[in-house]
């Protein structure tokens, strides 16, 4: 692929490396393809970071057609960039763009989009221990049109935001609301895809819970309410004795490609890891029996989180001591190692970006 490079002309001052929050400053480019029926992808080029001209008429505007994906450069103490499994994120776009109608985007333009953008912009990969550079790769249906059908025309978007660590006092555990009225998703949805319309219908449970005093919601599945889902834009993972639960990929949840990674590694130490269904009462059950000894988040963003306790329907249930487990602990020094290259990659999960 044929990348055209115009450079900015006014680069920006570089944000205050030690208070980064997430997703407020963006680099100096953006890297845009275009797409139309029948002539397919084309006119790749990184631009300077600008707002973009759309139609009104853009669909993307009006049914929400878009999906993305969530992403990290690391710099690593040998002055090496690295992302973590790469392929995953360009596979996952296209099962998403796949169960919205927007077209399929070959996975080496997807990564060489991703690694080219990092090189320009590489200045902004931020060095500070826990610091990355977040990528957002997106599609959107750029075509203006008012009718609701796939669309003729898109816009392969990457844009990269320098972000600090996701705890930076360490880990820190965080209380959880069991959300029985409202659901994510369903089986034959969108759970799976990672769609901007997901995160839309998310929000009014979220700031439910943000009133009840909870950080996140847990969801349950959408026909029974009865079932665990994930935990707000994290995969979940129990230790229920010495058995590690994580709810199975049936359609309604978000493959992670971290929840995958922790799976591979806790297999690799010896530990017995179901995919299943698991229900909520199972987990009460667990908790009363103080066989609950650990209950922790996934996903790109904090890499693991530990919850401390969870709201279930109007009853507080600590998880073991309310702190963090060894599981969760293990499994993120474990992951943040491998991603800035701090420990031997075994797998085969970093890839370089040659810069
Ligand atoms: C992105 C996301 C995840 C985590 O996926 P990772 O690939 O691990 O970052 C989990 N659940 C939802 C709903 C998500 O959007």
């Amino acid at each position: 692929m044929e990348i055209r490079f115009e450079p900015t002309g006014a680069p920006k001052t570089k944000p205050d490396w030690n208070n980064l929050s997430f997703g407020r400053i963006y680099t100096d480019h953006m890297f845009i393809l275009d797409y139309t029926e029948g002539r397919g992808w084309r006119d790749a080029r990184i631009v300077p970071y600008a707002p973009l001209a759309l139609d009104p008429a853009a669909m993307v505007l009006h049914y929400g057609m878009e999906v993305f994906e969530g992403m990290k450069a690391y710099y690593s103490q040998d002055g090496r960039v690295l992302l973590f499994r790469p392929q995953e994120n360009a596979k996952r776009l296209n099962s998403s763009s796949e169960r919205v109608c927007l077209p399929y985007l070959p996975e080496e333009t997807f990564i060489t989009a991703v690694c080219e953008l990092t090189r320009v912009d590489q200045a902004w990969i931020p060095r500070q221990p826990g610091a990355s550079l977040y990528i957002r790769p997106y599609i959107i249906a750029d075509e203006a049109h008012l009718g609701v059908r796939p669309p003729f025309s898109c816009k392969f978007i990457i844009i990269c935001s320098p972000v600090g660590a996701y705890y930076p006092e360490g880990l820190n555990p965080v209380r959880i609301y069991v959300e029985d009225e409202f659901v994510r998703s369903v089986i034959g949805g969108t759970g799976h895809t990672k769609c901007g319309g997901n995160y839309a219908a998310s929000l009014i449970a979220q700031k439910k819970a943000e009133e009840l005093g909870f950080t996140q919601v847990l969801w349950l599945d959408g026909i029974e309410h009865k079932y665990i889902e994930e935990v707000g834009t994290m995969n979940v993972l129990f230790c229920l004795g010495d058995e590690i639960v994580t709810p199975s990929l049936d359609g309604s949840i978000l493959p992670g490609i971290t929840r995958d990674s922790a799976i591979a590694l806790l297999r690799s130490w010896g530990h017995k890891v179901s995919e299943r269904k698991i229900s909520v009462a199972e987990l009460f059950q667990a908790g009363k029996d103080g066989n609950l000894r650990e209950a922790f988040g996934t996903g790109t963003a904090a890499v693991v989180s530990p919850i401390g306790a969870f709201s279930v329907f109007g009853e507080l249930l600590p998880v073991a001591d309310g702190g963090i487990g060894p599981v969760a602990r293990k499994l993120f020094d474990a992951l943040t190692g491998i991603q800035w290259g701090r420990l031997p990659d075994e797998a085969g999960w970093t890839y370089e970006v040659k810069i």
